[in-house]
């Protein structure tokens, strides 16, 4: 469902750019720690905190990452490509211009492809990749009219990936994100945390009618932090158009916020003038060459993506594609599954997986890595239900006592008394006692009332405390009435 099913003449267009925050040792320019400090300014030195004079040094790193980055999503390899300084003044940018990548970036015309909602594949094309410094932090207090600069963050690796306008729905938006986010997951060069804006994303959403060829006044997004209300303002902001459009306005070029509280997006600047930014090449920066034997080099140690493994899980395990994409969209489930899978090659892995893994982990809001029921118990759990030992409904209970004590499968069971009762032979008495017991639920269902056999399996189960196996029962009850 989207608002663009009220609106059967419009169509949206959509590019998205990603600020993908690099998880180097080290900052771009200087050998300052890359990680995460709190306390302000005390991860700075003159370099990233922009004192006259200095000379910036880039980390290596940092090119190898991009270089990986193009290669997982199909873009050619500049193989000449420099840096250049855009200037504008903000508190939070000492020098003036921040350094990143103008018209010649580390990587251009890649591509990535998504799973559209009615499950075709489509190519999203990548414009560029390029590297670029993050600015530092203006802070405002809540308690004074005093505004503060943290440079903390100054001098931060990114990589801005820019995707051509081929989206065309909030669905399509947020599937681009997460196939993106998981490749640089998989890459191991960004964390892919949305909430500390390790992953940030700008949405630029424009509409117009079907088919007409120019494109409409767009409005940028910026950095919305999650999934779900990068879909819920994407939503809000076409209907917001098409809206101005019917009534005869026009929308205006803006910079807009989601405003999580009342579910709409806010004006945060007007962009009617384009800024001029000044872009020249950064004369303290060399040139970046590649020779294709790096590249090549780069592209040895990539690891499988996320593409690859679905084809791989589907081939090797047997999975549908929308089970595979699901494993994958998470790298940490994938590991789980190919775990428990090793300890008991079974079918019904994923099925626990999809329903009561995810389940459990969704409903109680908890991360994989802190979830009690491991992959090695799950196997052992799913296999004392398929070796008969325990019933499905059983091995539920086990499931969420594991969650409850982590306690061992094998010894709740014990503790429990949720051994199946076993013997056909055992079941068959029972069988036979009920079938004498109701002569007349026996005539009904002979008369053609199958759905008494519910009734039948109720009454075995309700016997033997919940522990019969209901298969085996209903196929002792067919036996017996059906001669
Ligand atoms: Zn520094």
């Amino acid at each position: 469902m989207s608002v663009l099913d009220h609106y059967p003449d419009y169509e949206v267009v959509i590019g998205v750019e990603v600020h993908v925050q690099l998880t180097t040792n080290t900052k771009i320019f200087c050998s300052c720690s890359n990680e995460v400090i709190k306390e302000p300014n005390t991860n700075i030195c003159q370099i990233c905190a922009g004192h006259p004079g200095i000379l910036p040094v880039l980390n290596k790193k940092v090119v190898d990452y991009a270089i990986a980055a193009g290669l997982a999503t199909n873009c050619t390899i500049n193989q000449l490509s420099y840096f250049a300084r855009k200037h504008y003044f903000y508190p939070d940018l000492p020098k003036g211009y921040q350094i990143t990548q103008s018209d010649e970036p580390i990587c251009k015309n890649g591509y990535i492809t998504i799973q559209t909602e009615d499950g075709h594949a489509k190519k999203i094309r990548i414009t560029r990749i390029h590297m670029e410094e993050d600015a530092g932090k203006n802070i405002h207090s809540e308690h004074s009219n005093e505004s503060f600069v943290d440079l903390n963050r100054a001098g931060t690796p990114l990589l801005e990936t820019v995707s051509e306008p081929d989206i065309s729905s909030a669905y399509e938006a947020r599937e681009y994100l997460k196939t993106l986010r998981s490749i640089v997951q998989y890459l191991d060069i960004c964390t892919g945390n949305m909430e500390d804006g390790a992953f940030r994303a700008d949405t630029n959403i424009s509409v117009r009618k079907k088919g007409d060829p120019k494109l409409g006044t767009k409005c940028e997004l910026k950095n919305i932090n999650s999934f779900k209300f990068i879909g819920d303002s994407i939503e809000y902001e076409i209907e917001r158009q098409i809206e101005l459009l019917e009534s005869g306005q026009k929308v205006r070029q803006e910079t807009r916020l989601w405003d999580t509280k009342n579910k709409k997006t806010i004006v945060m600047r007007s962009k009617e003038e384009a800024a001029d930014y000044r872009y020249f090449a950064d004369p303290d920066l060399p040139l970046i060459e590649l020779t294709p034997e790096y590249i090549a080099s780069i592209k040895a140690t990539l690891p499988e993506l996320p593409h690859e493994t679905i084809e791989r899980l589907c081939t090797q395990y047997g999975l549908s594609n929308y089970e595979a994409n699901i494993l994958v969209g998470d790298r940490e489930l994938t590991r789980y599954f190919e775990t428990a899978y090793s300890h008991h090659p079974s079918k019904q892995i994923i099925n626990w997986i999809l329903r009561d893994v995810l389940g459990f982990l969704k409903e109680a809001n908890i991360a994989l890595a802190s979830f009690s029921v491991t992959p090695e118990k799950l196997a052992r759990i799913i296999q004392l239900m398929e070796s008969g030992k325990i019933n499905n409904h059983a091995a539920k209970q086990v499931f969420e006592t594991v969650i409850q004590t982590n306690g061992d499968p094998e010894k709740i069971v014990k503790e429990q008394g949720l051994e199946q009762v076993g013997s056909v032979d055992e079941l068959e008495k029972i069988v036979l006692e009920i079938l004498a017991a109701n002569p007349q639920v026996v005539a009904d269902y002979r008369s053609g009332k199958d759905r008494l056999m519910g009734f039948f399996v109720g009454q075995a189960m309700k016997q033997t405390a919940g522990k019969g196996n209901p298969q085996i029962l209903q196929e002792l009850f067919k036996k017996h009435l059906h001669n």
